[in-house]
């Protein structure tokens, strides 16, 4: 019998699967360095046994029967000596493709740190991300600016506080270029208009104009208060009214002085309390203002008008007394529509607050 071989060859083949199985387990969780060590030795420990295989196959060959009763056994022998020789060899293709794999993926892996398996799906996500985000942004700013044009055209109903998620949007607007390019373009367009017409020169042709973020700009404030993002706090405000800090909005001054050039009449409709009246006359001289006709604020009887019909009824008033308002600049649409509008209304930016 020629038990010794194929016992031999048998337990190649068992010792073959259970260290190239072991490797392929080890070479998933180990480091480079580790991963090559063990590449290596599964390449020695395939080529000893390679060598016993083909040593005990070389000392012991497959024999053919002598007579007729050992034929078969023979037989089946050497049908099963070839068929081992075969996954043998099946083996030794398996394990030198392994090596080289490992050999490969250590290789590899050495031009990066020594992450494990996952580290190129890391490299790739953060730029991916990057793009959701970037588009997430570009849509943010959009939907922001979607969400201002709104507000400047007086289509949103009544609200409070500026979208938190528009905080960053109404901040970068209130404090770059584009707000002081908006308010020169509208006082810019009111001079023209303003120059267009031909004054009475009776002395009733009126222009008005709002204080608060129309002639005077109160961003100091509302800089200290997330421009819009908090509940507006009508103590907090009145504190700073009563600094009388309130700088010019440069524009507007120069819009007002050039209605006074022209002839008209100013009169300075505020929904401020009349209780700030001294403040409020030292703050816009201050400021740069002058030669005001009247200037318009709350009585006790009016704190519980809307701005709306508070101005209405002042420049119902004026109209009574004979005056022709031609021109009105203001930055809530509450300072133009109502009743006895204006022949011209002038909207100035402000997406911080809503004043109804
Ligand atoms: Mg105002």
């Amino acid at each position: 019998m020629t038990c010794g071989p194929v016992g031999q060859g048998r337990f190649s083949i068992f010792r073959l699967v259970v260290y190239f199985t072991h490797t392929a387990s080890l070479s998933l969780s180990l480091s480079n360095q580790k991963r090559k060590t063990v590449s290596r030795v599964v390449f020695i420990i395939h080529i000893k046994e390679t060598n016993t295989f083909i040593s005990t196959t070389t000392e012991n060959p497959p024999r053919f029967p002598s007579d007729s009763l050992l034929f078969l056994s023979n037989k089946f022998q050497s049908i099963f000596r070839i068929a081992e020789i075969l996954i043998f060899s099946a083996m030794n293709l398996f394990g030198f493709l392994l090596f080289l794999t490992l050999s490969s993926i250590a290789s590899a892996y050495e031009k990066f740190d020594s992450h494990l398996l996952p580290r190129p799906l890391i490299l790739e996500y953060p730029n991916n991300i990057e793009i959701r985000f970037k588009e997430s942004d570009e849509d943010l700013q959009l939907l922001c600016s979607s969400w201002r044009f709104a507000v400047e055209t007086n289509n949103l109903t009544p609200w409070k506080t500026i979208p938190s998620e528009c905080a960053g949007f109404v901040k970068d607007y209130m404090t770059g270029k584009a707000y002081n390019f908006d308010l020169e373009m509208v006082s810019r367009e009111a001079g023209i208009y303003a120059r267009s017409i031909e004054l009475v020169g009776d002395g009733n042709d009126v222009w008005i104009f709002d204080i608060d973020e129309t002639l005077l700009s109160n961003l100091p404030y509302y800089a200290d208060h997330g421009y819009g993002l908090e509940v507006f706090d009508g103590h907090e405000f009145d504190k700073w009214v009563e600094k009388g800090l309130a700088p010019a909005i440069e524009s507007s001054l120069k819009l007002y002085e050039e209605v006074l050039g022209l002839g008209f009449k100013v009169f300075l409709l505020t929904g401020r309390s009349e209780r700030h009246r001294s403040v409020t006359v030292e703050n816009l001289r201050n400021a740069g203002f002058q030669n005001w006709d009247e200037l318009l604020l709350r009585n006790l009887e009016d704190l519980g008008k809307s701005a709306t019909i508070f101005k209405s009824e002042r420049r119902n008033e004026m109209v009574k007394e004979g005056y022709r308002i031609l021109g009105n600049s203001g930055d809530q649409w509450s300072d133009l529509l109502g009743y006895t509008v204006s022949n011209r209304s002038f909207k100035l930016p402000n997406p911080m607050y809503y004043i109804p």
